[in-house]
């Protein structure tokens, strides 16, 4: 069976493949698929945003569609900016400014407990859909550190290793991510199915 990522960011596009490689005789990314498609994502929650692109990527394809919403929930913040994590500054994908924001907002707060979270959705061309979550518990740090990853992975700390998300090599990151999780959740799904 053909699986399309609702995705181009080869990224994502990697580990995804690596972990759902066997289970599909071919995985495109919507550009290697032809493709061209932006979903508004207008969900109130991370899952109701991946299900509804992967939704109508299976519709425009025929094939299984994968997609995923992730983003960073702050304990101080009531779990900001969650779904709203890439434009939490007011522009889209502005890390820089995105986690300035966030050190401004948590200025003086002893709390300082995030999570990741992402959610998968795979859209079938039955009508069904499979879903699944996955976490990655941290602390948002005082300072930003270390220079790989992405988002707000300078400012997210990992007490278990001992450094930020962004002082981790990406094969450590891509091991433990909540995007790790909720894939490794749904290939069980997949399995069972
Ligand atoms: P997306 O849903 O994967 O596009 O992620 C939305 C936003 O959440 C990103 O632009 C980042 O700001 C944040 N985010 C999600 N996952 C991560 C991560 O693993 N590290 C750092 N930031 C992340």
């Amino acid at each position: 069976m053909k699986l399309i990522i609702a995705s181009n960011n080869a990224h994502k596009l990697i580990e995804i493949k690596a972990i759902l490689g066997d289970h599909f005789e071919e995985i495109l990314s919507m550009r290697e698929a032809g493709i061209d498609h932006e979903t508004i994502e207008d969900g109130s929650t991370f899952m109701e945003n991946a299900r509804k692109k992967a939704r109508e990527i299976m519709e425009i394809s025929g094939c299984c569609a994968l997609a995923d919403d992730s983003g960073l929930c702050v304990d101080a913040l009531d779990g900001a900016p969650g779904i709203y994590s890439a434009r939490f500054c007011g522009r889209h994908g502005d890390d820089p400014a995105n986690n300035r924001l966030l050190l401004e907002k948590l200025s003086g707060c002893e709390d300082r407990g995030a999570h990741y979270t992402c959610a998968m959705a795979l859209a079938l061309p039955d009508g069904s859909m499979l879903e699944a979550e996955g976490y990655l518990y941290g602390k948002i740090a005082h300072e930003e550190a270390g220079s790989n990853g992405f988002g707000y992975d300078p400012l997210f700390y990992l007490p278990d290793h001992g450094c930020t998300a962004a002082q981790i090599s990406p094969e450590e990151k891509n091991r433990i991510s909540h995007r790790a999780e909720a894939l490794h959740k749904l290939v069980e799904k997949w399995e069972q199915r």
